[in-house]
């Protein structure tokens, strides 16, 4: 093809294309008509002489093709025009009469040069008249390559892409066979490679309905999938294996028509483990590993539902500990949080696996009984109460812990939580109210009470600040001679709305909220100022000053004591300090330590309300006491009571035998006097004598000499 035009003229010297066609195979209108015939034709054709192997005349699309006039065509070698070696072996055939026709891909040379692959088909026509020449076809493949190229792209980035991700992939077709998965597909459902080579579609299937926890469900979902072909779905799939996988597919489609499925397989073990963990810690009291106030709502919000739909009620416990401060406070917080998760563990003991138990904080804790009635309700309560009062054993320590519960019943006491943890709330400290120890059920008129304390707490630290406190004074006086013995610092309120509020309903409450101890301060001070006072006008009389719990645990309290009496130059023996049996029992040893500390300063110690605790007078014969005062209300029923009268014959018999001085409180009749006198009482104190009075007045009284 590559001869110069002259050259090959000269080849078919004298010969046209229709000459040599005439010539070679007969007659002139066949070959002609059929160029004419090929001319007409899109495709690219050329007619080759059988003989010769000459290209006899080449139509518009094969000059097109070749990129070359046709009458450069004409007269070519059709092998040089076709130079793929299967040509040259092809036309050799020819040649040798072994081959007449050929259809396949192959390459052909252009006038420009550049190989093209074309299909190329050639067939041996048989004209009229006996002639014969060859049609050689040819179809540029470019456009189908590129396509086929392109596709091919394509699959490589697919497969490039199901295999960067980090997703299993399963493709199925449209009857729901396997037509491609990735590695991590296998990988994820530890898919044999035997399996995967071998392309078995039952053994894979097999494979992955064994692999799941829940085969039947997981083969039923499955079924409704392929039932749908145009929905689309995500569910979780639990394995044998513990993963969880997240299973999406969506429907494979083509020019609007089903033809599969694509299954994607998320593993979210990690996701699901992390995501609970975070829930549990959400959900959980750090310390004890109890549900926490959110989790309790939750349970809650579930009982109150189902309270709606059949009717039962259900029971909800405030639990709080007695007086866990002072574990704290004495032994530090670690170990009161030891102390924190073994009680948890004691009330989790008493409840059923449906009830819920839950820490709000501190010593806080709140019970949910489910469809619990009134009975059941305290039948729970007396038991964790019972439970929670085993003795403690921690670090060779031994300790008991009391609680005090109230109850809240659902539906009387609330319609939510939060009203039903206020009832419960509100009733438990009704409880602590009583003595603590015990369990109460919430009362609606508890509510009116909580207010007025709130009221009452907060007037009194108000008058605190304004300075409406002051201490009036009751003399104590010998039984037998009339002389005073002491007289006692009596604290009085006096409030604008209340009138006078009686310590009785004032000092619990300071108390409790611990604003005792700045009271107890100033009561004090302010005592010890007027006997310092008295002191200088010459009237020598002990001052006695009730001291609370509270405050004499403060650890500052006889440094505090021994600053009141130096700022005001009080001799030491003019001070008495009235305690309750209540301090000797609690913190004995410190206690001691304490009492013996003020008696080494001179300060002279009396029991108040004695009777009404639990101390023995053997144990007290070791403390540094000098005195006793019977309790008002065995008072109260002489001389008639026989028992009253056998208790505070009995106490001043024992006092005597441990040489403490007995005082009777709340004298207020001659029959009463006498008869303790009988009963060698030494002092007493009570309105015969005379009632407490504001200092000026007592001072009067004094100066009159009783
Ligand atoms: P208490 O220490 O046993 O005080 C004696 C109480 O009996 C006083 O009541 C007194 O007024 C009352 N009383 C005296 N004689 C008679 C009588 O003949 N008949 C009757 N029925 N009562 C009599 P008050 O002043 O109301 O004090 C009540 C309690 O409040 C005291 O009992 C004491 O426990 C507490 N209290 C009073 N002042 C203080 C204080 O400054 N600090 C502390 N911590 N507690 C105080
Ligand atoms: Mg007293
Ligand atoms: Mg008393």
């Amino acid at each position: 093809m590559t001869a110069p035009r002259e050259a090959r003229r000269a080849a078919t010297e004298g010969t046209g294309i229709a000459q040599a066609a005439l010539r070679v195979d007969g007659p002139a209108a066949h070959a002609g008509a059929l160029a004419v015939l090929a001319d007409g034709l899109m495709e690219a054709v050329c007619l080759v002489d059988p003989a010769s192997l000459l290209v006899l005349h080449a139509n518009r699309a094969a000059a097109q093709l070749l990129r070359m006039p046709g009458e450069d065509i004409v007269g070519q070698a059709v092998q040089a025009l076709c130079p793929a070696p299967e040509d040259a072996f092809f036309w050799a055939d020819v040649d040798a009469g072994l081959s007449q026709a050929i259809r396949s891909d192959t390459l052909v040379r252009c006038g420009d040069g550049t190989v093209l692959h074309v299909e190329r088909r050639v067939s041996l026509l048989h004209l009229a008249g006996g002639a014969r020449v060859f049609l050689v076809c040819l179809q540029d493949r470019t456009p189908q390559q590129r396509l086929e190229h392109a596709l091919d792209m394509v699959l490589a980035e697919m497969q490039a892409t199901l295999e960067s991700t980090a997703d299993g992939i399963l493709v199925s077709d449209v009857q729901g066979l396997t037509t491609a998965c990735n590695r991590r597909f296998a990988e994820l459902w530890n898919v044999p490679e035997a399996l995967l080579v071998r392309r078995d579609e039952e053994a894979l299937r097999q494979h992955m309905a064994d692999a799941v926890r829940d085969r039947e469900a997981y083969l039923l979902r499955l079924q409704e999938i392929t039932a749908a072909p145009l929905a689309e779905a995500t569910d979780l799939l639990e394995l044998r294996s513990g993963r969880l996988l997240q299973r999406t597919t969506l429907p494979k489609q083509s020019q609007g028509h089903s033809v599969g499925r694509v299954y994607s397989f998320r593993d979210i073990t990690q996701e699901r483990e992390s995501q609970q963990r975070i829930e549990q810690l959400a959900y959980t009291d750090l310390l004890t590993g109890l549900p926490n106030r959110l989790m309790l709502a939750q349970r809650i919000d579930y009982a109150l539902r189902l309270a709606g739909r059949d009717g039962t009620g259900f029971a909800v416990l405030f639990v709080d500990l007695d007086r866990f401060k002072n574990i704290n406070d004495s032994l530090g917080h670690q170990f009161g949080d030891r102390v924190l998760v073994e009680v948890a563990q004691r009330i989790q003991s008493c409840l059923r696996q449906v009830d819920t138990l839950c820490r709000l904080g501190g010593d806080e804790f709140v019970m949910l009984l489910h469809k619990a009635d009134v009975a059941a309700a305290e039948m729970v309560a007396r038991r964790v109460i019972a439970t929670v009062a085993h003795p403690f054993e921690m670090d060779a320590l031994q300790f008991s812990i009391g609680c005090s519960i109230g109850v809240a019943m659902h539906p009387a006491d609330g319609a939510s939580m939060d009203d039903l943890i206020k009832c419960a709330d509100t009733a438990m400290y009704s409880v602590k109210d009583r003595g603590r120890g015990d369990v109460g059920f919430y009362q609606p008129q508890m509510n009116m009470q909580l207010l007025a304390r709130m009221k009452t707490e907060h007037a009194m630290h108000q008058a605190m600040e304004a300075g409406l406190f002051e201490l009036h004074y009751q003399p104590q006086v010998d039984l037998l001679t009339g002389r005073v013995q002491a007289m006692e610092a009596l604290l009085r309120w006096t409030d604008a709305e209340r009138g006078i509020v009686a310590p009785e309903s004032f000092v619990p409450l300071a108390e409790e909220s611990g604003y005792i101890v700045t009271i107890g301060s100033w009561v004090l001070a302010e005592a010890v100022r007027q006997a310092a006072d008295w002191q200088r006008a010459g009237l020598a009389v002990p001052v006695s000053v009730n001291v609370s719990p509270l405050q004499f645990q403060q650890i500052d309290f006889v440094a505090r004591v021994a600053a009141a009496l130096h700022a005001h130059g009080l001799a030491p023996q003019l001070l008495e300090l009235e305690l309750t049996e209540t301090i000797l029992v609690r913190d004995a040893a410190e206690a001691l330590q304490r009492l013996h500390a003020l008696d080494a300063l001179g300060v002279r110690l009396a029991i108040d309300d004695f009777g009404t605790g639990y101390s023995s007078l053997a144990y007290l014969k070791q403390l540094p006491i000098r005195k006793l005062k019977i309790d008002r209300s065995f008072v109260r029923g002489l001389p008639d009571d026989e028992s009253d009268r056998a208790i505070v014959s009995a106490i001043v018999q024992m006092a005597r035998a441990l040489q403490l001085t007995t005082i009777a409180e709340g004298v207020e009749t001659q029959a009463q006097l006498a008869l303790l006198q009988a009963l060698q009482c030494d002092q007493y104190q009570g309105y015969l004598c005379a009632p407490a009075m504001p200092a000026p007045q007592a001072l009067l009284w004094l100066q009159r000499g009783g």
